[in-house]
């Protein structure tokens, strides 16, 4: 069975291809047209695996661009995709924390990948990847080093929950010459203290799983569990977790 999963997210598109005991995996950017990325992926990841479009057994889109990729012969929730594809990666999970460009989530699932309750934060782009990059942009530096130069011994508050408020707050920081890594602590501690609260009213069950781009940033991560106070495990290929569930559904 040959089977394919793209997420088209606001900022990412992401696509799985799974051949019997083979995985292909693409990323690119999604751009101003998710169609036109969805095509590019499907195009990517069938050229990359050395097949063509007839051999395809099944096709699932999710993600929010989903609507418009009409070579799906199925469209799915993210909520449904993450839970499958977390449940396949770890089958002990109880809660997903997944943090997208655009959204930030929290799922409960039962061991069998049944969504149980969830929680959406997509009014604001506070506790979301776009919140980073914005600041990244402002500290000067992208988005993916921020992990890296993070230095959580001498964190910064950030108290401003706008993006816009935020920024100018960043900008008040390092004129008073505080550091940058206590400064990008700070903001780290901030996306985690708002998803870990959104979490904490759907009622954390142990293990929980980190799902979306923003995982990719161990910062976010380590801000999560000072917040939730328990482990949380960052899946391999975090940011493909809703296109492999996706793959998954489409062999079901
Ligand atoms: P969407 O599905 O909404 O497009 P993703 O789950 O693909 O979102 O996550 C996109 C976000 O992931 C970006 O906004 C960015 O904050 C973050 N991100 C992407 N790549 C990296 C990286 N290499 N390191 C840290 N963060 C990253």
């Amino acid at each position: 069975m040959i089977a394919v999963g793209i997420d088209l997210g606001s900022v990412a598109a992401k696509g799985v291809l799974l051949n019997g005991k083979s995985i292909h995996k693409i990323v690119i950017p999604t751009g101003w047209s998710p169609r036109d990325a969805g095509e590019q992926l499907l195009h990517n990841l069938l050229d990359q695996a050395g097949l063509s479009r007839s051999q395809v057994d099944g096709i699932v889109a999710t993600g929010y661009g989903r609507v418009a990729f009409e070579q799906a012969d199925r469209k799915v929730t993210e909520i449904s995709c993450h839970a499958r594809g977390v449940a396949h990666l770890l089958p002990a999970a109880g809660t997903i924390v997944d943090i997208g460009g655009q959204d930030s989530k929290a799922i409960r699932i039962n061991e069998q990948g049944k969504v149980l309750n969830f929680a959406m934060n997509d009014k604001c782009a506070a506790g979301t990847g776009r919140f980073l990059e914005v600041m990244a942009n402002t500290l000067g530096m992208d988005v993916s080093q921020l992990g890296e130069l993070e230095a959580p011994q001498e964190t910064v508050a950030v108290n401003s929950m706008c993006t816009v408020f935020a920024e100018s707050e960043i900008i008040g920081l390092l004129a008073r010459g505080l550091p940058k890594g206590g400064i990008v602590a700070g903001l780290h501690q901030s996306v985690g203290k708002r998803v870990a609260a959104m979490a904490r009213r759907l009622g954390v069950q142990e293990q929980v799983a980190f799902t979306g781009g923003v995982a990719l940033n161990k910062g976010v991560g380590r801000a999560l569990v000072e917040e939730l106070g328990c482990p949380v495990v960052v899946l391999e290929d975090c940011q493909f977790t809703g296109a492999l569930g996706a793959a998954l559904l489409a062999i079901q």
